[in-house]
């Protein structure tokens, strides 16, 4: 069996190591006679399992004690939800940077339940930069909360920095890049992260939520299952959790653990964007339009000069045959895409550039 280079942009590529693992213990799980998933989530063996995989996930990201872990259902799509449902708190607006189209989708459902302040919007330069946040408009009073979207998946630009939010709790969207480099958890209110581009499968969301924000008033008719302090409350097994997919979200921190923790990831993960940009920005046949102080470490948007959409499909149809999968960008920006997340190998990237080069020389 040979494995594939998949560069999609999640559901992605998981470590081989975890996958493996996964596959050792499927049927029986250190001995005990059941795979994980016929494991009941309230006994003592799955009990043991997710004490393992919140203290790595602690460890890793040096999570503080006044903050709370919660592993949720639903997506990072829910969490746009559940960020105003519960964070409101008898405030009536929310100020939201709009950098990409994830920004954009999560204010849209924000909208739903308070006015939204925007402090800033790049869609009229097509999101390929990241104004600095002195720029900004101001963040009222009012304002409940600061969101943003600290890498932005589809257009692939990524904050350098995190933003000032004065005072203001910071709710950050870290689906796509969280476990790919340190992050100093004290800057944030709330982080959340679905597990499907760096932590595992999808069908779990992670959450890292500051311990007084628990206290936030819900809007009335917010659903249990929508409630914060109600998955807290229950340490995330309100109702029955997808015990797989946290199962092998453990198995994926671990290895993060084992290959040298966040700081080797941010090294690696520079390494190999820093690879491919050089060689798309030496190119005179590909092009990719983001500023380069705002360029995503993981993912990698690139276009054919001149766009010509034959080219592109060429371009995908060709790179599968020589097993380098989902290249194509998303069908919100067209072009092309490479999603090149934590286990993403730099022999990926060298096979990604190799066939670049052979399909300008036969294309160009
Ligand atoms: C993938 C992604 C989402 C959507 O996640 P779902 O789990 O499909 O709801 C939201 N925000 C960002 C930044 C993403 O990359």
């Amino acid at each position: 069996m040979e494995r594939v280079f998949n560069f999609s942009a999640g559901p992605a590529m998981l470590p081989t190591d975890a996958l493996q693992r996964a596959k050792d213990e499927l049927l029986d799980w250190h001995d005990c006679g059941m795979s994980v998933m016929e494991m009941t989530h309230r006994g003592k063996r799955f009990g043991s399992i997710v004490e393992k995989i919140e203290r790595d996930f602690r460890e890793l990201l040096a999570i503080p004690d006044n903050y709370t872990v919660l592993f949720l259902h639903g997506g990072s799509r829910s969490q746009f939800a559940m960020v105003p449902m519960n964070l409101l708190n008898g405030a009536s607006s929310a100020a939201y940077a709009i950098t990409g189209l994830w920004g954009d989708l999560s204010a849209q459902e924000a909208s739903r339940y308070c006015n939204i302040n925007e402090v800033v919007n790049t869609k009229d330069s097509r999101c390929t930069s990241i104004p600095d946040a002195p720029d900004w408009q101001p963040i009222h009073d009012n304002d409940a909360y600061l969101h943003y979207v600290d890498n932005e998946t589809v257009n692939g630009v990524e904050f350098a920095n995190v933003p000032a939010s004065h005072g203001k709790p910071l709710v950050c969207d870290m689906s796509s890049n969280l476990l790919t480099r340190p992050v100093d958890i004290n800057k944030f209110g709330l982080i959340y992260a679905c597990a499907q581009k760096n932590l595992g499968p999808a069908g779990v969301t992670m959450l890292i939520i500051r311990n007084d924000l628990l206290q936030c008033k819900a809007l009335e008719f917010t659903p249990s299952m929508f409630r914060y302090k109600e998955h807290a409350d229950k340490q995330s097994m309100y109702n029955t959790p997808p015990t797989y997919p946290w199962y092998v979200s453990g198995l994926v921190f671990e290895w993060v653990k084992e290959q040298g923790g966040l700081q080797e990831m941010d090294k690696r993960n520079r390494a190999k964007s820093d690879k491919l940009y050089a060689f798309i920005d030496g190119s005179d046949f590909y092009d990719n339009p983001v500023r380069v102080s705002a360029r995503s470490r993981v993912n990698v948007p690139f276009t054919i000069k001149g766009g010509d959409p034959d080219l592109e499909a060429a371009f995908v149809k060709e790179s599968e045959e020589q097993h380098l999968m989902n290249l194509k960008g998303h069908r919100f920006v067209g072009g092309l895409r490479a999603s090149i997340y934590n286990a993403m190998p730099m022999a990926g990237v060298d096979a990604l550039i190799d066939f670049m080069m052979d399909f300008e020389k036969r294309h160009g």
